[in-house]
């Protein structure tokens, strides 16, 4: 398929716009907006529509199948999400607005804090970082000023072998040292490995709740015991709270920080780099530091306040991303507390349902009750049809692939999240699928190592890929 670039064709357009004189009409616009050499694909509406409805359809999204990709909780956005975060009230309000013009968003912030401090058990929360990471960093921020009053100077995060990728990182750009905890042959953290690393010099630890496994750590109240002992502070990553919606409060767990995913447990639509949502909740002696400004209620009127000085300071733009939060909110309010707690269940049930159909087929490293999640790999593959041959032949199927080689302390790791919202149907059709390919390993093994054979690309060269970057640009983009 052509680039919309290669589409163009000098003179067409799709617009008809009334003659105007730029240069007499106004002097004062800037010379640059007058340019006429900017880059810009010329093409009619038709064939606009043509390019962009084409590429909808070679995409893969949760409108058009089952997406069980672990980790990343891809389940069906409610359309009534989208419809009232374009309410005009919301979609139209200019973020500069003062207090007396923005009630109605003020309220639905200020409630939603509310709501996240009752789902999650925590104190407070802000709704400013604009992702899951942003929030890890802002929960770092947060350990990092809080130890500074203390005037203690604690440098180490400790993170276990089983935590998201984007931990270690956000420690570490934010100057703390990381190191590892490794976990026990159950998939828990290495209690006795906690205590030996455990010294002054720790911050906190930042635990992936439940693990990139899938699994709940059954120690859970022991670490924070642990940590709380030594004057460190337990930091939860909650990006996966689907496992634990209504049922669990990690507050009550002994968390002092955490991050939540609202574009995964909170059913707004994310991929492809759009817009995300990840508040962070604190316990009640780190409520101080939370961004500025926060929104308060006085005589049931709404207002932002600026004014703590001990805040860490803004780590977004006004509120965050505002229209993902108006969705999260929908989401909340519509299914209520029973709903939400249904929701929980059902995606650890929907996760161990498919973990007990396949355990027999595909080897289960860990063999345990799972949360929202299970991690499988490619030992007992006959013919040496690795994980990531399987990924590719489920695409032929019509089944995005699940999440592979993540996390790396399991070779081969497929990690497979259904979600609450899948129906048993469509559940019991990836099982058959995931049968019919280890079937097709035994038989007929290049039939899985080649594929996929129905998409428009067909096998990639990955190292080739990588070795030999081709970006495609068009000159003066
Ligand atoms: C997805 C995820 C993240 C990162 O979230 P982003 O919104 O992609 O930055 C962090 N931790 C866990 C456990 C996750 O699943």
């Amino acid at each position: 398929m052509k680039l919309i670039f290669e589409k163009s064709s000098v003179g067409r357009t799709a617009v008809e716009l009334p003659d105007f004189e730029y240069k007499k009409a106004d002097k004062k616009v800037p010379k640059e907006f007058l340019r006429d050499d900017v880059n810009l694909p010329e093409l009619a509406e038709i064939d606009v529509i043509r390019h962009y409805t084409e590429l909808s359809r070679r995409n893969f999204g949760v409108d058009n199948g089952f997406y069980p990709l672990g980790s990343c909780t891809m389940k069906y956005n409610p359309k009534i999400n989208e419809d009232v975060s374009r309410f005009a009230g919301f979609a139209g309000l200019h973020p500069l607005a003062d207090d007396g013009l923005s009630q109605g968003s003020l309220q639905l912030l200020y409630e939603m804090r509310e709501y996240l401090c009752e789902i999650i058990g925590m104190k407070g929360f802000t709704l400013q970082p604009a992702a899951g990471a942003h929030g890890e960093l802002t929960s770092v921020m947060i350990t990092k000023k809080y130890f500074k009053d203390l005037k203690e100077d604690r440098k180490i995060i400790l993170i276990p072998d089983s935590a998201h990728g984007t931990n270690p990182a956000s420690a570490a750009h934010c100057g703390f040292d990381v190191v590892e905890v490794k976990s026990d042959a159950d998939g828990n953290v290495d209690l006795a490995e906690l205590e030996r690393l455990l010294t002054k010099d720790v911050a906190a630890l930042m635990l992936t709740f439940p693990n990139t496994l899938g699994l709940f750590d059954s120690n859970v109240t022991k670490i924070a015991e642990m940590l709380h002992e030594n004057g460190s502070l337990l930091y939860m990553d909650g990006a996966n709270m689907n496992a634990m919606l209504g049922v669990v409060r990690p507050g009550d767990l002994g968390a002092d920080l955490i991050q939540l995913n609202l574009h995964k447990s909170f059913s707004t639509p994310h991929g492809c780099g759009g817009p995300g949502s990840g508040p962070v909740g604190v316990s009640k002696n780190l409520v101080k530091y939370l961004p500025n400004p926060v929104v308060k209620k006085k005589d049931d009127k709404y207002y932002l306040d600026f004014k703590n000085k001990e805040s860490i300071g803004k780590v977004h733009a006004f509120q965050g991303n505002f229209g993902v939060i108006v969705k999260a909110y929908t989401y909340i309010r519509k299914l209520g507390a029973q709903g939400l707690k249904d929701a929980g269940e059902n995606s650890v049930l929907s996760a161990n349902y498919l973990r007990v159909k396949l355990m027999h087929d595909y080897n289960l490293p860990y063999k345990r009750i799972c949360a929202h999640e299970f991690v499988l790999n490619d030992l007992d593959m006959p013919n040496h049809v690795t994980t990531g041959d399987i990924a590719k032949r489920l695409l032929d199927y019509g089944i995005h692939a699940p999440t592979i080689y993540f996390p790396m302390i399991v070779h081969g790791a497929i990690m497979i999240e259904p979600t609450e919202t899948e129906s048993i149907q469509t559940m019991d059709r990836f099982v058959d699928v995931m049968k019919k390919i280890k079937k097709e390993a035994k038989e007929n093994p290049d039939l899985v190592r080649n594929a996929p054979h129905n998409l428009f690309v067909k096998k990639l060269d990955g190292v080739k890929a990588a070795r030999e970057l081709d970006v495609k640009y068009w000159p003066g983009c």
